[in-house]
Formats: C-alpha cells, sequence, structure tokens
C-alpha cells in the first residue's frame, strides 16, 4: 500500500463534532463545513467525524442521512449520553488526520476559521487555537465566573490555562497522540489540552448566538466543570489545610496560654460562653471545609480507580 503517487501524499484533516441534541443543526453545519472547505478539497483529504453523544431526538437519523451527500462523515454512536468531554475524546481516538480540528457541531463554530488554521499549520505550528474575542453572547454572570475560573486556575495549577479558548482548534498528529496517550477518566480537555504543551498559535474569531436547539450548560454544570478543572490540575487545596490548621492551631495555644496565664493571675472566671462559641463554630466550618475538600479530591481518585471506559460505543457507520 505505500504508492507513491501523489494522492497518498495528501495530507488529511480530520474534524471531530459531537452532536448532542443537535437533530436541526446537523444539515446546516455540514453545508456550512462544507462550503467552508471547498477551497481546499483538492489539497487535502477530509473526514468528519460526528459523535452522536447519545442523543434523544433524530440526530443520528439526520446523520445517516447527511452520509447520502456527505460521504466523508463517519458516525460514532455512543450507547448513551456521556458528555462532551468524552464525545471529543472518542472522536480524537477515531480520527486517523494528519491534523485534527474538534468543532462544535452547533454553528457557533465559524468553520471559515479552518482555512486560517491550516495555514498557521502548514506553516509548522503544531496547535492553533481559536480564541473567542468576545463574550457577548454569555450572561454577565457566566463572563464574571469565567474570568474568576482563568483567574484562580492560573494561580494555583502549574499549567496556564489560555483564556477564551475552547475546544475549537487545530492539533497535529504529535499533539493528538499525545493527547490519547492521557487516559485519565476525568477529563477536563481544555485542560489536558494545555497540558501536553507544544508549538501554539492563536486565531481570533467573534463567537456566534445558537440559531437551532439550545445550550446544555446551565450554571450548575458550569460550577462542576470549573471544579473539575481546578481539582485535576491542582492539588493546592488539599494542600492549603496543612497552612490553615497550623495557622489556628498556633491562634489556639496562643489563646490557650492566655487562658491559663489570666486563670492563675486572676481567678477562675465563668463567663466566656461567646468566644467559645465563636472558637467552636469556626473551627468546625473550617474542618468541614477541609473534609469537603478532600471529599471533592476522594471522588475523584474512586472515579480513577474504577478504571471504566470514558466512552461506550454502540456502532461506527461509515469507511
Ligand atoms: N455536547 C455533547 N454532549 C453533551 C453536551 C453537549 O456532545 O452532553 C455538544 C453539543 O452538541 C455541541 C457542543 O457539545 O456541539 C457544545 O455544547 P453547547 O452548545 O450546549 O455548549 P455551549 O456552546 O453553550 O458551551
Ligand atoms: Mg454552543
Amino acid at each position: 500500500m505505500k504508492a507513491i503517487t501523489n494522492m497518498d501524499a495528501r495530507k488529511k484533516i480530520s474534524l471531530v463534532a459531537p452532536f448532542y441534541n443537535e437533530e436541526s443543526n446537523v444539515r446546516p453545519f455540514l453545508q456550512q463545513v462544507h462550503a467552508a472547505l471547498a477551497p481546499v478539497l483538492g489539497t487535502y483529504d477530509i473526514e468528519i467525524i460526528c459523535v452522536n453523544d447519545g442523543s434523544r431526538d433524530g440526530t443520528l437519523e439526520a446523520l445517516r442521512q447527511a452520509r447520502q451527500h456527505h460521504p466523508q462523515v463517519k458516525i460514532i454512536d455512543f450507547s448513551r449520553n456521556f458528555g462532551k468531554e468524552a464525545a471529543i475524546t472518542a472522536g480524537l481516538d477515531f480520527a486517523t488526520g494528519d491534523a485534527v480540528i474538534p468543532i462544535d457541531s452547533d454553528l457557533q463554530h465559524p468553520p471559515e476559521l479552518i482555512l486560517e488554521m491550516l495555514a498557521h499549520w502548514e506553516s509548522g505550528f503544531e496547535v492553533v487555537l481559536a480564541r473567542r474575542t468576545s463574550r457577548e453572547t454569555d450572561q454577565a454572570l457566566q463572563r464574571l465566573t469565567a474570568r474568576a475560573f482563568y483567574e484562580v486556575s492560573r494561580y494555583i495549577s502549574h499549567i496556564e490555562i489560555p483564556a477564551d479558548v475552547g475546544d475549537y482548534r487545530l492539533m497535529d498528529r504529535k499533539v493528538v497522540d499525545a493527547l490519547k496517550a492521557l487516559q485519565e477518566k476525568c477529563r477536563f480537555m481544555k485542560g489536558l489540552f494545555a497540558w501536553v504543551g507544544f508549538r501554539t498559535t492563536v486565531v481570533n474569531y467573534q463567537v456566534v448566538p445558537r440559531v437551532h436547539g439550545k445550550s446544555s450548560f446551565n450554571t450548575w454544570k458550569l460550577w462542576n466543570f470549573a471544579l473539575e478543572g481546578i481539582t485535576s490540575f491542582s492539588t493546592l487545596p488539599l494542600r492549603v489545610w496543612t497552612y490553615l490548621g497550623g495557622v489556628v492551631s498556633l491562634g489556639a495555644f496562643i489563646y490557650a496560654a492566655y487562658l491559663i496565664i489570666k486563670t492563675l493571675v486572676f481567678g477562675v472566671e465563668v463567663p466566656g460562653y461567646a468566644s467559645l462559641m465563636i472558637v467552636i463554630l469556626l473551627a468546625s466550618g473550617v474542618q468541614l471545609i477541609g473534609i469537603g475538600i478532600l471529599g471533592e479530591y476522594l471522588g475523584r481518585v474512586f472515579t480513577e480507580v474504577k478504571n471504566r471506559p470514558i466512552y461506550i460505543v454502540r456502532e461506527v457507520i461509515g469507511p
């Protein structure tokens, strides 16, 4: 199979698109991608890996039908909803391209950007990040918390997660292979992407509002997502209790010494209810938070130790 024809020298680009209840987006998405990639269809082989993440609507049917017009489409059908991170992981596992580009299927990631990404890739970059220049489509609270998240994670974890970049990016085969070696089950893709490193550059884009369907990320999901991000890449929340405990113990020690001396010098004095209550409440509150954080990490260790697969594929449809 090692013919030296021109065909074999062509590089292959894999698009990885997760679909969760995106029935009405399937056609427009594939049409837009097709139109955007038209100028390079002669240069590259294209495959579009569509991961159906346990959709409850007609997404799978729509994808099957779309294959008649778009033979580059390969469908990975999950046995249930495993979440976007798992869907992208599967896409990376199945992708065979020399460059892989995860892209949202809801048309919020403009496919026109791909040409720009490819140009950077050809000039030697191994990762091309797409950075959103505005967060206008987000609510004020979401913008604020996103900023807080990036600030906090910058301070407490060893890797730097670039702000305002999502999963939309181009990755060279080397990067994808490095990612595939990370077998953790709690997958915070943004962090994993940043962790592997490589020569990186950025292109900017304007995020567009969703046209069809609705976002599956509510505030609670986003909070858990942020928690995942922090606990997956920093052990500071675990270790800080040593120091906090030290400070509290030192305070307690000094206060105890003061009480003993006071009692010896001035004799027994019964009132002290207020100070006692304050110390008890404060100390037990601090302890509960500490235990909670232990729980966060222990829960994740539990998940890792069980070593379950990240996703289960019901069927692979396509070449
Ligand atoms: N998605 C998925 N599984 C999920 C949730 C979302 O595969 O459990 C996909 C979804 O189909 C879309 C992308 O992930 O292509 C981004 O999801 P969404 O638009 O809901 O998130 P947002 O853009 O609001 O962050
Ligand atoms: Mg979206």
